[in-house]
């Protein structure tokens, strides 16, 4: 009996070591490319910046939530239930406006933020909402349907520049920016992984974006394993020491919620709208009284950092680490967020170590570039937007691993010196043409490539920045900014997407349909707008200038409709708001008519008075 007991054990460890086995080959990592490792192309990982990947929201059933055209409803930055926010906000709204007292809407706008952004509130360890999701490519860019091709190169538009690298080693990691820091950084490890066994090859060439950047630093520092599985790294505006808007933010040094500045300039200096626009608001702002209207605005900005921001590990990881502790202190004390700041300071301590690990990649003979962008003064949310120069989103200290700048507007003092703290080579000079930056100072002087006037959000619309980190991620030809003079060290903005794509517009006109002069006018203009594409040293104003060319042909031709001359002018209210604020302050008009209606009433009483 014992023996067939055995016997029977026996087999049943046998049928299931057959199974285990069958099932793991079955479940073998599919190949997408037959290099078997062998090419000379190494597997590119495109780590997006915030808000790159697509994250869904889905019913607690796991089915998409859908708009009323059937598309789905992104999570980010929030899950707008416009419906919803009008019911909360109309009614308290209406009432404050008649009243010019606060009846309830302050509450009701705390509660509208909290209605679109509370889908990205993380529980008390830091996990995201299950009602969120990550559409994620676990293939290559070879392998994409339509909708996601449009997806992933509508973010980082690799596929409108020509490159020698095969899309079958293009791989994008999509991550939610609100999500788990150290699952994210995980997820990135496990997807490195899968890459090496599709492709064969045993390492990969990692492209961190701008927020890529934190989870990047996270993984060299958590798994540091992971340097063997790297190539190369090519940083791209990345926020290697956070955004000091995160820090501000976080510090509750935020500069709008100061009425002087919310009733005298924010707006215009926003860089979002045309300054008569922000005027224009800061006009209307006016139909409540002041004290409502800062209210309200303390009551959002509570709501999102208090309920949202800071329960996101992945928001954390864009705090400068000179602004973390006291960040940290003051929303992260309390016992209950115990496990969040556990997760926080491991980050801090991986942000501290940065630079170290990043030389140690450079040590161990892999190749380390980063691209960074300047003169464009950050985004004024936070009081110390203009303290140092930026790229409008990070400050170039954070981007550029501590090269020195002159703020924006200002150039180096003319007795400056290069500092060479981290270039030993006497020949190369590190400063700036135009001597606002001194790379030397930065850790990678001879990989960082500088773009002047470059703004952080519009990076994928210059065609120089994509072909130079296309150019690194196919071969290694290019070693550093000495190597290629078609990429130098120091380079300008420019926005070139568009004429790339007129450009592809334009060659689709058949010649033969137009009269010779036209014909002749358009062949030239796509001529010219190829040589401006093709030169990848920008020149200011010539992408414009074709741009108009080119669009005047296909006006012409009948392909486009002519481009619309400028509507109303505000510009009216650029000279209206500000006088305003000088004569009444940030008053509101109500008080404004109070103030006058007492003045006038006591100039009667007064007259009177004196009759009397
Ligand atoms: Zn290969
Ligand atoms: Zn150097």
């Amino acid at each position: 009996m014992k023996k067939t007991l055995k016997k029977l054990i026996a087999l049943c460890l046998c049928l299931a070591m057959i199974a285990s086995v069958t099932l793991f080959n079955a479940s073998a990592t599919k190949k997408y490319t037959d290099c078997n490792g062998e090419c000379e192309h190494y597997p590119a990982i495109i780590v997006p910046g915030l808000g790159q990947s697509n994250t869904w929201v889905v019913d607690d059933n796991g089915d998409y939530i859908l708009d009323d055209e059937g598309n789905k409803m992104t999570s980010f930055p929030a899950y707008i239930q416009l419906d919803k926010v009008i019911g909360r906000i109309l009614a308290p709204a209406l009432l404050s406006l008649v009243t010019q007292k606060d009846i309830g809407l302050t509450e009701a706008a705390a509660d509208a933020i909290r209605l679109c952004f509370g889908i990205n509130t993380c529980d008390e360890n830091a996990k995201t909402s299950p009602n969120v999701v990550t559409e994620r490519y676990p293939y290559p860019a070879s392998e994409y349907q339509d909708f996601e091709a449009e997806e992933v190169f509508g973010h980082v538009p690799f596929n409108l520049y020509e490159t020698e690298q095969p899309f079958d080693h293009m791989y994008y990691f999509a991550y939610n920016s609100f999500g788990n820091h150290i699952d994210v950084v995980n997820e990135l490890y496990d997807y490195i992984q899968m890459v090496k066994e599709q492709t064969g090859h045993d390492k990969v060439t990692l492209i961190p974006l701008s927020q890529g950047a934190s989870v990047t630093s996270a993984l060299l520092d958590y798994k540091p394993e992971v340097q063997d599985d790297i190539h190369k790294v090519i940083f791209v505006v990345p926020a290697i020491d956070g955004s000091t808007i995160i820090g501000d933010v976080f510090n509750g040094r935020i500069s709008f919620l100061n009425k002087e500045y919310l009733y005298n300039g924010f707006l215009g200096e926003l860089g979002l709208l045309d300054k008569g626009t922000a005027a224009l608001i800061e006009m209307l702002l006016r139909i409540l009284p002041d004290e409502i209207i800062t209210s309200v605005l303390e009551a959002a900005v509570t709501a999102l950092v208090e309920d949202v921001m800071v329960t996101s590990t992945g928001m954390w990881a864009l705090c400068p680490s000179g602004d973390y502790p006291t960040a940290a202190e003051k929303h992260l004390s309390s016992p209950d967020k115990a496990s969040i700041k556990a997760q926080t300071d491991k980050y801090y301590q991986a942000q501290l170590h940065a630079h170290d690990n990043i030389q140690n990649l450079v040590d161990n003979g892999v190749q380390v570039f980063c691209f960074v962008e300047y003169n464009i003064p950050m985004i004024n949310v936070g009081e110390t937007w203009n303290s140092q120069n930026a790229d409008y989103i990070i400050q170039t200290d954070s981007t550029s691993m501590g090269a020195h700048f002159a703020n924006v507007g200002e150039t180096l003092p003319d007795d400056y010196v290069q500092q060479n703290t981290h270039c030993s080579d006497p020949t190369h000079n590190h400063i700036s043409p135009d001597r606002v930056v001194d790379a030397s100072a930065g850790l990678l002087p001879d990989t960082t490539f500088y773009f002047e006037g470059q703004r952080h959000d519009l990076t994928a619309r210059n065609d120089v920045i994509l072909k130079l980190a296309l150019n690194l991620i196919e071969c290694d030809d290019t070693k550093d900014v000495y190597s290629d003079p078609r990429f130098p060290q120091f380079n300008t903005a420019r926005s070139s997407e568009k004429l790339v794509l007129l450009v592809k517009e334009a060659k689709t006109i058949d010649p033969s349909t137009l009269s010779p002069e036209d014909a002749a006018e358009l062949a030239a203009a796509i001529a010219e707008a190829e040589k401006v594409i093709d030169n990848t040293i920008g020149i200011k104003g010539e992408v414009e200038a074709s741009e108009a060319r080119v669009t005047a042909c296909l006006v012409k031709a009948g392909v486009m409709e002519a481009p619309e001359e400028g509507g109303v002018s505000l510009d009216i209210f650029t000279k209206i708001s500000p006088w305003f604020y000088e004569k009444f302050g940030t008053d509101g008009y109500s008080e404004l008519a109070v103030i006058y209606s007492m003045k006038a009433l006591q100039t009667v009483v007064d007259l009177v008075l004196k009759l009397v």
